[in-house]
């Protein structure tokens, strides 16, 4: 095992830069993953570290060791990519041994390294198998089996899961932070997918365009995003973003104003006219009986039993609208007018041009 440095990595294409100045340290035995939307340098972050791309510039370390000029095959490190690849004239036990073999391990050794790691992904009864005869899941740990019989120093994984249908991606999923558990192998892992990232993570990092945005534990990014696109990224509804103007006493969202509590004006030090987005979690709204911040109008209601998730829009433009996080009971319907309350403890600003948030605020951070 071992820790993998990305120091100021860039990779150009042509006149595209696919990623720029990229620097974080995984440590040994850690669990990563990096997140963020189609086209933002995820893929080419993890083939630069197996060697599959090179860096225009930058240094990439295994360890203590420089890797830039060190290639593929000697890396050490392991990729499972989304599509398996598993060969299909061999067993299952042919194609978990495969990577040992061309590396000339003794055939008792082999046989072992086999025998183990199908007992640790419970594949053991399907080892005389061709991948035709199997489940997308269990082809899919098959895959993950060849790469951890070779017993590398990294794993680095390409959306390992995007090709299994929603149930078997939630088993395969606990499956593989349980393994990681067991075997504690340094783990890079790159999905779009926010839920993955939140459960699976040690440390996520956040990228758009490119660049990094945060680096961070999954709860604490939640909880403090640094910017626009950290805060809509992560969640499932994501924080609703609701373009104002500060006035001084309030924030004017379309025609309404929602006052803003002097405790709040003392600590912004914003100026009046100032444009801004206001932030808000689906989970720090609240229906309200009585007058609230907003008012609003149902436009959609979904049931999901244990909540029900509702979004309104801002009469009589409807421009804006907002996701809402409610109480089952609450029987609500298309077109009702309902009145908001914002959790003024959990509320976000964002500097309207940039998207940096600028509230909360706080002194110490990375
Ligand atoms: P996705 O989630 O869609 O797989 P990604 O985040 O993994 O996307 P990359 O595949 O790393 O993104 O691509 C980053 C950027 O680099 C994209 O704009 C892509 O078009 C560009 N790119 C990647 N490979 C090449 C290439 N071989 N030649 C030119 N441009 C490339």
């Amino acid at each position: 095992m071992a820790s993998v440095r990305l120091d100021k990595i860039t990779r150009r294409f042509s006149n595209s830069v696919a990623i720029a100045d990229i620097t974080f340290e995984v440590p040994d035995g850690q669990f990563w993953v990096l997140v963020g939307p189609s086209g933002c340098g995820k893929s080419t972050i993890l083939r630069t570290i197996a060697g599959l791309e090179s860096a225009t510039s930058g240094n990439l370390y295994i360890g203590e060791t420089r890797v830039n000029q060190v290639p593929a095959r000697q890396r050490d490190v392991a990729m499972v990519f989304q599509n398996y690849a598993l060969y299909p004239h061999m067993t299952v036990a042919e194609n978990i041994a495969f990577g040992l073999k061309m590396r000339q391990t003794d055939p008792k050794t082999l046989q072992e390294r086999v025998e183990t790691v199908a007992q640790i992904l419970e594949i053991s009864h399907l080892l005389d198998r061709k991948p035709r005869q199997l489940s997308g899941g269990q082809q899919q740990r098959v895959a993950l089996g060849r790469a951890i019989a070779r017993q590398p120093q990294v794993f680095l994984l390409d959306e390992p899961l995007s090709n299994l249908d929603a149930q078997l991606r939630d088993g395969t999923r606990s499956e593989l932070k349980q393994l990681h558990q067991r075997v504690g192998i340094t783990t890079i892992y790159v999905t779009h997918d926010q839920v993955e990232a939140m459960t699976l993570a040690d440390q996520i990092v956040i990228l758009d365009r490119g660049t990094i945005q945060q680096i961070g534990d999954p709860q604490e990014i939640y909880a403090l995003p640094k910017n626009r696109m950290v805060a809509t990224f992560l969640g499932s509804p994501p924080m609703n973003i609701l373009p104002a103007i500060y006035t001084g006493s309030g924030f004017q969202i379309e025609g309404q104003t929602i006052p803003c509590p002097t405790t709040l004006q003392a600590k912004l030090k914003l100026t009046s006219g100032q444009p801004l987005d206001l932030g808000i979690r689906p989970e720090h709204l609240q229906v309200s009986q009585d007058a609230g911040h907003l008012i609003t109008e149902v436009s959609l209601v979904e049931p999901l039993g244990r909540e029900t998730l509702i979004r309104v829009v801002l009469p009589p433009e409807n421009r804006s609208s907002l996701n809402v996080q409610t109480h089952p009971d609450l029987r609500l319907h298309l077109g009702d007018r309902l009145s908001l309350i914002l959790d003024f403890d959990h509320l976000f600003l964002f500097e309207s041009v940039t998207g940096d948030r600028i509230y909360p605020i706080r002194s110490k951070e990375i």
